[in-house]
């Protein structure tokens, strides 16, 4: 028993440090990879049963996501992996073309299969499914703040209207009165689909039991696709089914209690509270799209390089919904997220320049921006800060550096000190 079992691909750096975290929850040793490895993918034998690609390719045209997702598919189905999961976020934030069904589709032709289902639940973190309807806690996503995201507002909580568009077959759902009978029933019915012609299958879950009857019922299809939560018990049936051995080994740790930085690019509504929290006994700086569009980052760059190393600055384009549209009706949707993201990427590398080496990062997009411009390729998994939110470790620039991406609306409105207390 040894090379890689399931092959993961994410659409985001923190959806797949989310993903990362929960996998190794049960004691199997996951790779991350951030983007496809430039590696011979059988140049060298793996040593983790389980490999995950990180892509930025939520919100860029459908074609160019379906090409990347392909080429991440082919690395880890040479590298051995025989299943796989397609991760996208716990509230499906996709735009009204994609990408979730498109790179579903593609995948399944791809492994010439018929059938995926589709399971964003995220109980831990309040995120539930019922008769198909998505719930951020007690709220419809599109009554959440979900729906003022500033590039994928959702503003329809039932995900069967939104994958419908974005895929070529027919949708179904198995509701929560079938995952309530357990394992069984969850494959009849997933069968009843394939017979009807469905291939795309929503499937309410409301509690991690549901997540373990449906990952019972699935996990030796092909494809799976979903958020994390139902990745979390796949290693323990990979080992009971005897693909894998578990050795259960406590989460990577690495002394990097060094000058720290907080990035801020999400405007969910759980960082907005993190960030408000954290300047209250920080130092920050304020990112405006206007501005940077106007004066460019120099601003920005001199108040960082006059902070010293003995605090945790944060820098930050957190903003309420309507400072942000503000800026979008300016600049344009594109722009404004464009260079937000590559001031907050031109800063990290300043930081770390200046010799912090400990980063936080809020926001998906924002992360993966920060990740790529810190030129890191592969990060080893950390303990959870939260649920989802592991701190990772990589290299970049020869140095090492511990990265935290967390995704908009994880963690709690302490987040940003408990993440740096947690490794000081
Ligand atoms: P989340 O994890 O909350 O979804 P993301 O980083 O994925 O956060 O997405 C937030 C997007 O909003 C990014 O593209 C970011 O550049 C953009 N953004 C951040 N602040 C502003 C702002 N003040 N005005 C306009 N766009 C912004």
């Amino acid at each position: 028993m040894s090379g890689t079992v399931l092959g993961c691909i994410a659409d985001d750096f923190t959806g797949a440090t989310d993903l990362a975290a929960l996998l190794a929850r049960s004691g199997v040793r996951v790779k991350l990879h951030i983007n496809v490895p430039d590696i011979d993918p059988g140049a060298t034998d793996s040593d983790a049963a389980i490999e995950i690609i990180a892509l930025k390719c939520r919100t860029i045209d459908p074609n160019l996501a379906v090409e990347q997702c392909l080429n991440a598919f082919d690395w880890l189905k040479a590298r051995g992996a025989k299943h796989f999961y397609w991760k996208y976020c716990s509230t499906f934030d996709s735009t009204a073309e994609g990408n979730i069904g498109p790179v579903a589709d593609a995948l399944l032709t791809r492994l010439n299969a018929e059938q995926t289902l589709y399971c964003p639940a995220f109980p831990e973190n309040g995120r539930s499914i019922f008769m198909g309807n998505l719930f951020v806690g007690q709220i419809p996503l599109s009554e959440s703040p979900m729906r003022d995201h500033p590039l994928t507002p959702m503003r329809d909580s039932n995900l069967m209207r939104l994958l419908e568009p974005q895929v070529k077959g027919n949708v179904g759902l198995v509701d929560r009165l079938t995952v309530a009978r357990g394992s069984d029933a969850i494959k009849n019915q997933l069968q009843q689909l394939l017979s009807d012609g469905v291939s795309h299958t929503i499937v309410d879950a409301v509690a991690d039991d549901d997540l373990y009857a449906i990952a019972e019922a699935s996990y030796q299809l092909p494809l799976l696709t979903g958020g994390s939560a139902l990745a979390m018990p796949l290693p323990a049936l990979y080992a009971k089914a005897g693909w894998l051995s578990i050795t259960d080994t406590s989460p990577h740790k690495e002394s990097v209690d060094a000058p720290a930085i907080v990035l801020s690019g999400s405007c969910s509504d759980m960082t907005r509270q993190q960030v408000a929290h954290y300047l209250t006994s920080n130092p920050g700086f304020r990112l405006d799209p206007i501005k940077l569009a106007g004066g460019g980052l120099d601003e920005a760059k001199n108040w960082l390089l006059e902070q010293t190393l003995d605090t945790a600055p944060m820098l930050y384009a957190t903003a309420e919904p309507e400072a942000v549209a503000d800026a979008q009706e300016k600049l344009g949707t594109q722009q404004a997220g464009e260079l937000v993201e590559n001031a907050l990427a031109q800063l990290a590398v300043t930081a770390r320049n200046q010799g912090r080496r400990r980063f936080v990062v809020a926001g998906g997009e924002s992360s993966g921006a920060v990740t790529q411009s810190l030129a890191v390729s592969q990060l080893d998994i950390g303990a959870e800060i939260s649920p989802g939110v592991p701190w990772t470790y990589c290299s970049s620039d020869d140095s090492r550096i511990a990265l935290s991406l967390k995704s908009g609306n994880f963690g709690a409105v302490t987040f940003f000190d408990d993440a740096l207390s947690s490794l000081a």
